[in-house]
């Protein structure tokens, strides 16, 4: 599927959102014409409107999601998986106007709604889930950790994989966030760390799933660590469709162009066109599989 050291294949986004108030189909018809095959569409609270406040609201919302997942399949044509569930950051801000008790409870009630609709076929996966990504409160980090433990033992009750929103504190995070996994009864190979770095040696990832965020330089940084993962990864732009940030955090074309700079990379480090081809199918479909399905 390399054709003239061009990738013709499967390229999979697998974490970005969508706005019907913004961008919304001109996004992914941005992505789609540039050799994008497929997204998977993380659901996004509207954190500069009013923020759900009962489970109700969730509904509402959710179901929002998945109808924006069948236009885009409609109208674009592009592969779509779905990710629902309660941001973190939603939980943090709730907690300082309805207090910490009440704001937990209403998002543990959203993760078990996304659960539901999850079982139902609705979405494929949790999230995202996790914990502020930002300084808060020793008794607030206390409180997100505990929760998010309940949260992958209700993820691991019913079989879902889940999408993580957290912290960048190195490879102390992932460390952390795999041994809730085998705390929770988890495993390890279902909890994906969203917005990673590129340095995806095991000892970065401690074994979970990784989604690379794009960017200038994570070319360089996959092709130096490669040699030393040994868990599945794949490549994500946490595009946002927010007015206010365009083209954060990664424009809609950047999948696309990193996959074909990666194909180049490996070629000048002499691989055979074949074994580029398993590894760019490992990133862009086989990995996806065995994470979510
Ligand atoms: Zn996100």
């Amino acid at each position: 599927m390399l054709v003239n050291g061009k990738w013709e294949g499967p390229i999979v986004d697998q974490h970005m959102h969508l706005d019907k108030s913004n961008k919304f189909l001109g996004a992914v018809e941005e992505f789609s014409k540039s050799g994008g095959t497929g997204i998977f569409l993380v659901h996004k609270p509207s954190f500069s409107t009013t923020l759900p406040k009962n489970i109700g609201d969730y509904r509402e919302v959710y179901k929002e999601t998945v109808r924006m997942a069948s236009l885009v399949r409609e109208k674009i044509g592009l592969d779509v998986q779905v990710v629902l569930g309660p941001h973190p950051v939603t939980w943090d801000i709730q907690a300082n106007t309805i207090g910490v008790d009440e704001s937990t409870e209403l998002h543990i009630s959203a993760v078990g709604l996304a659960l539901d609709m999850i079982e139902e076929g609705d979405a494929i996966c949790l999230g995202e889930v996790g914990r502020p990504h930002y300084k808060v409160s020793d008794d607030r980090w206390e409180r997100a950790n505990d929760m998010l433990l309940d949260i992958m033992r209700m993820a691991s009750s019913s079989g879902s994989p889940i999408q993580l929103h957290v912290e960048d504190n190195g490879h102390q995070t992932c460390m952390e966030l795999a041994a809730m996994c085998d705390k929770a009864g988890l495993p390890r190979r279902r909890a994906v760390r969203h917005f990673a770095s590129s340095d995806i040696s095991d000892k970065n990832t401690s074994g979970l799933p990784v989604t690379i965020s794009m960017g200038k330089g994570s070319i360089e940084g996959i092709c130096s660590t490669m040699g030393l993962s040994k868990s599945n990864w794949g490549m994500e732009t946490d595009f946002l469709d927010d007015p206010k940030r365009p083209g954060a955090v990664l424009g809609p074309k950047t999948i696309p162009k990193r996959t074909n700079q990666l194909c180049q990379a490996l070629k000048s480090l002499e691989w055979e066109d074949e074994k580029i081809e398993q590894f760019i199918l490992n990133i862009h479909e086989k990995w996806i599989s065995s994470t979510y399905f």
